[in-house]
């Protein structure tokens, strides 16, 4: 089966230089590629009568656009009546002889042959390095033209860049590191954290920077299949994500959140770090250090949240033999609060900045992360994963089905009809866990038992002081939530490093 698995480099400093190098060539040249589709797109004459005199980005009419066999008009083939530049020689062979035009990125990878030639920046860069980030292009205009993605940007900085398959080649390894062969680069050591025993096949490489790390991403052939997908589930697991805990699971355990980012510490730290980087004199050698240094910090709490989120996802697929989880449009959650008019031409307090909050710590949560997290450890297990429609699942009882808004009080949740009590996000995992277990009818599981346990009453009397201005304004946009969960003061040891965090911040 193809995996991907992900080692750390240990690069020389001269490597370090070259593959820097190689990123900036390759960002000016993937920007300019675009330039020269979109100003093609743009400038191309659409009047059949005059003759084109130019060929790039050419295009059909959307409508016709499998005619072309393309997707889209800024890579598409070129016209009928589109002509190619007088100094480029193309051809492309077919099997039907050779004619005079080609798609897009087959002209820009020609002319990037061309440019080989020409500059010496682009003459270190492997060849096939090149082509691939034309072909990433590409990727990214299928992905604004299919998938509803956003239209490929110039970028201001360029992370990765790739090889294609069988180029990269592994030369030995030790218990501790490895040697890889990097076309263009030379021998590059890694971090040997896997068993490299297993490789059958290396197949594209990624080569990643990340603040001063550099990874590669190999796309490799390991033996063996993913299990089959069980279908007779002795046991169901259902999740309830939230902000508070991370994860309640429906046998009544919870996974804290850490808050990498949003936690008073660190939130804190990363405030100062941008601020003082921010205000270093622009183009200086002081700002790019501030900057590398804020970088060095979020990729160290990135670390951290994807290690937490994988300890997460392997407690949760362990539990049992399904995994229900809500299916959450966690896009639609972290929404800005809409505007509200006062009818005066003014504007009203809508919680704009309360939701701004909560939208950060959504964020950090990285709950989309953690799905996809329990998706691979199940599908490797050969567990189903489910979502099921998140609607009510925190208000809904689970003993006499009675749904209301204010069952739910905080952490708790109180049955306004019958006084069923429990912990809000352990029933509502259950709920999810029962969902999912409707549709497996020989499921010989019970629901765990109630615990009916609320954990005291404290935790809703320290009540936000840290956001006073988040209290104004509850009302909006904050469904699935109780905007009091988040406002819960973050109550673990961080003391050390500054205010205590139940003391009002004085924004
Ligand atoms: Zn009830």
């Amino acid at each position: 089966m193809q995996v991907r698995w992900n080692f750390k480099f240990k690069p020389n400093q001269t490597q370090i230089i070259k593959m820097s190098e190689w990123l900036i060539s390759l960002r000016k040249h993937r920007n300019y590629a675009l330039r020269e589709r979109e100003t093609g797109y743009n400038t191309n004459n659409q009047n059949a009568d005059t003759p084109v005199s130019y060929a790039w980005g050419s295009y059909c009419d959307l409508e016709s656009r499998i005619e072309y066999g393309a997707n889209c008009p800024l890579t598409c083939p070129v016209l009928k009546h589109g002509v190619i530049p007088s100094d480029l020689s193309l051809a492309l062979k077919t099997s039907s002889g050779i004619i005079k035009w080609d798609i897009a990125s087959g002209i820009q990878m020609k002319v990037t042959t061309q440019l080989r030639h020409q500059y010496c920046s682009f003459e270190n860069i492997d060849s096939d390095v090149l082509q691939r980030n034309i072909a990433l292009l590409d990727t990214a205009f299928n992905n604004f033209w299919r998938h509803g993605r956003g239209f490929p940007q110039y970028l201001r900085k360029l992370d990765s860049f790739e090889y294609k398959p069988g180029r990269v080649k592994l030369i030995n390894f030790v218990d501790s590191y490895a040697t890889v062969y990097l076309p263009g680069i030379g021998n590059v050591k890694m971090f040997n954290s896997r068993d490299l025993n297993l490789i059958k096949e290396i197949r594209t490489c990624t080569v990643k920077r990340s603040a001063d790390n550099w990874h590669i991403s190999m796309l490799i052939e390991i033996p063996g299949e993913l299990p089959e997908v069980k279908t007779k589930i002795k046991s169901v697991v259902g999740i309830d994500v939230g902000v508070n805990r991370l994860v309640a699971l429906s046998d009544g355990s919870f996974v804290e959140n850490i808050r990498a980012t949003t936690n008073t510490r660190n939130a804190r730290r990363l405030a100062m770090r941008q601020r003082a980087a921010s205000r270093k004199i622009n183009g200086s050698k002081n700002k790019a250090k501030a900057y590398q240094k804020l970088a060095k910090m979020q990729h160290k709490l990135t670390q951290k949240r994807n290690g937490h989120n994988w300890q997460a996802a392997s407690k949760i697929v362990k539990t049992a033999d399904a995994v229900g989880r809500e299916d959450l449009k966690i896009t639609n959650m972290v929404k800005r609060a809409k505007p509200k008019h006062n009818g005066k031409g003014g504007y009203l307090k809508n919680g704009a900045s309360a939701k701004t909050g909560l939208n950060k710590v959504i964020l950090d949560c990285g709950w989309g992360d953690l799905f996809n997290k329990i998706a691979w450890l199940a599908a490797k297990s050969g567990k189903p994963v489910i979502a099921v429609d998140p609607k009510y699942s925190s208000q809904e009882c689970p003993k006499c089905k009675h749904i209301d808004k204010k069952n739910r009080s905080g952490e708790k949740f109180i049955c306004t009809n019958c006084g069923y009590a429990d912990h809000a996000d352990t029933k509502a995992s259950r709920i999810v866990a029962k969902k999912v277990g409707l549709l497996f009818p020989s499921k010989t599981k019970k629901l765990p038992r109630d615990s009916r346990k609320v954990t005291p009453s404290r935790y809703q009397s320290s009540v936000v002081e840290t956001r006073n201005h988040a209290l104004e304004q509850l009302n909006t946009q904050l469904s699935l939530f109780d905007l009091t969960d988040y406002m819960i003061a973050d109550n673990r040891e961080s003391r050390k490093y500054g205010r205590k965090s139940g003391e009002s911040l004085s924004l």
